[in-house]
């Protein structure tokens, strides 16, 4: 289950599970579309795969599957990217498609 991370790991913007600008890997790193798009360039400083946006859970709780029984986390994980050790990643991954990375 996804951990519906609170904030963007580089930037500390407030990502709630409601939010639009949430984007993961698929190890669930957790960055804003701004970062994602302006500052990684889609890719991963963790792991150098690329980011989708990620899901938000219903608050609906018809099915009992919903973030009220099963809520976003609550601790950060901010681990701003160093920029300079981040290039060699961002270099080798970026003019890949990330499907084939
Ligand atoms: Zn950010
Ligand atoms: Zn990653």
């Amino acid at each position: 289950m996804l951990e519906l991370r609170p904030s963007c790991e580089n930037c500390d913007k407030l990502l709630p599970n409601n939010s639009s600008e949430a984007m993961i890997c698929t190890f669930e790193c957790t960055f804003c579309v701004d970062c994602v798009n302006n500052v990684l360039q889609n890719v991963c400083p963790n792991c150098g795969g690329g980011f989708e946006k990620r899901p938000s859970r219903p608050v609906n709780c018809l099915t009992t599957n919903c973030i009220e029984n099963y809520p976003a986390k609550k601790e950060k994980k901010l681990r701003p990217v160093n920029m300079e050790k981040y290039k060699i990643v961002q270099d080798t991954f970026k003019g890949i498609d990330p499907h084939k990375r």
